[in-house]
């Protein structure tokens, strides 16, 4: 079975991920109601509702906060916290210190309702992997396209989630080599890189598989237990 780990389908989109387990994120407070009342109506697609660091800035910092509580009420609804992370590319310096003051309270937040955070991170990695390596929740890091050296700590703590990035940076062809199969997951990004799922996933893994050198069924199948072991729920 494929499984999309990262994706911002709509209910419109739906009928691409037949028989897809898939994990739909939302940005904001709008997209996180309509990512729930999406998972709501169909067995496959579940929840994930967080703060994009690139939404922040259009909002006010009492709003932020109120949904972070928002996300701790919907504890029984959702798969995970996210999507989250840092964006160095899209926030000023002046920006930072305070995404990163919100970021850090929303692993906080995760952790004491158990679930793992979905963790976009663009030219931040190196942040990111220090705030990473004392914490003890769950954690996927979706779309990892920084150095992979930077990693190296916390390479077998966590999970990387894959997507058809692959075929286009190389630095991501070493995040394979160096992480171990267990820890490792497929996603799509959809619609933000590609439009077909279920055709995306299957390139990935057989990428995954000709780089670990095992065959695509193995790896479909231990990329299945991988994602029942992080979400538990699915
Ligand atoms: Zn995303």
């Amino acid at each position: 079975m494929l499984y999309d780990a990262h994706s911002h389908a709509k209910e419109k989109d739906f009928k691409k991920y037949k028989n897809i387990p898939v994990i739909v994120n939302g940005l904001d407070p709008e997209s996180n109601k309509e990512v729930l009342k999406f998972s709501e109506k169909y067995e496959n697609v579940f929840a994930a509702i967080g703060f994009h660091p690139t939404r922040f800035s259009e909002y006010l910092e009492k709003e932020i906060y109120a949904e972070f509580e928002e996300i701790k009420n919907k504890k029984n609804k959702i798969v995970a916290v996210g999507e989250v992370g840092l964006d160095y590319k899209y926030s000023s310096k002046t920006e930072r210190p305070v995404h990163k003051k919100y970021f850090s309270e929303i692993l906080k937040l995760a952790k004491q309702i158990n679930k793992p955070v979905i963790i976009h991170c663009r030219q931040a990695e190196g942040v990111v992997a220090k705030m990473l390596k004392n914490y003890n929740g769950k954690a996927v890091i979706h779309s990892y396209t920084g150095n992979p050296e930077l990693i190296e700590d916390i390479k077998s703590k966590f999970y990387f989630s894959i997507n058809t990035f692959i075929f286009k940076y190389p630095e991501v062809k070493k995040l394979v080599e160096i992480v171990p199969l267990s820890r490792i997951l497929t996603e799509t990004d959809f619609p933000y890189i590609t439009d077909n799922p279920k055709t995306s996933i299957k390139k990935v893994i057989r990428e995954i598989a000709r780089i670990k050198k095992f065959s695509p069924e193995d790896v479909e199948e231990q990329i299945e237990k991988n994602f029942k072991r992080c979400f538990n729920q699915l």
